[in-house]
């Protein structure tokens, strides 16, 4: 098998062999099974990165469940205090639901912090998150992460949904960024 990739020219080593990956998903799904079996939970995958961890998730969901997709967008406010984000897609009712937030990876936890509250205006019964990836030393924000696949050190990564700069996001494992 192949464990380095290059992308743009830059060089990336694998981190989370695919198998790991499918391994680790079972065993979130099987938690997630117990625990919603009778509450048809509503999965909100996160663009673009979320998408082969929330397909290849839901697949293992083995009671009624329905997912939806959304996107975080940021753009340069015209205020110097910079960022201003916006939820996308976000066209089901989901007042009363059981809500499963799945991200990519939650890196300073800003993303997710806005998210949440968001969807809280909503008033959804229930929300948990369930990350693929989370870097504990880039977190800034008071977050309760229900279901994390893997907890990694602050590196550039790659792979299984994650791009550098567009590419990257075919490829099957996870793969850091070669100092
Ligand atoms: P946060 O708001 O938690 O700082 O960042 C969350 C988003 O940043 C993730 O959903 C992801 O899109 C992006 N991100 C954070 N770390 C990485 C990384 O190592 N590689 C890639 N490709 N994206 C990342
Ligand atoms: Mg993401």
């Amino acid at each position: 098998m192949n464990h380095e990739v290059s992308l743009h020219g830059k060089t990336f080593t694998e981190l989370i062999p695919a198998a790991q990956i499918q391994q680790r998903i079972l065993e979130i799904a099987t938690e997630i099974n117990r625990e919603y079996a009778k509450m048809k939970p509503l999965f909100l995958g996160v663009l673009n990165g979320a998408f082969l961890f929330a397909a290849d998730l839901f697949k293992h969901v083995n009671h009624d469940c329905e997912i939806s997709f959304i996107r975080v967008s940021s753009y340069a406010g015209t205020e110097t205090t910079g960022q201003v984000k916006s939820v996308i897609g976000l066209n089901m009712e989901i007042e009363g639901r059981h809500l499963i937030i799945v991200e990519d990876i939650v890196d300073t936890g800003d993303t997710m912090n806005f998210l949440l509250n968001e969807l809280d205006k909503h008033k959804p019964a229930s929300v948990r998150i369930a990350t693929l990836v989370f870097k504990p030393d880039a977190l800034r924000n008071q977050l309760n992460l229900d279901y994390v696949g893997f907890r990694v050190p602050t590196d550039f990564l790659v792979g299984y949904g994650l791009d550098y700069d567009g590419l990257g996001r075919n490829l099957n494992s996870i793969y850091v960024l070669k100092p």
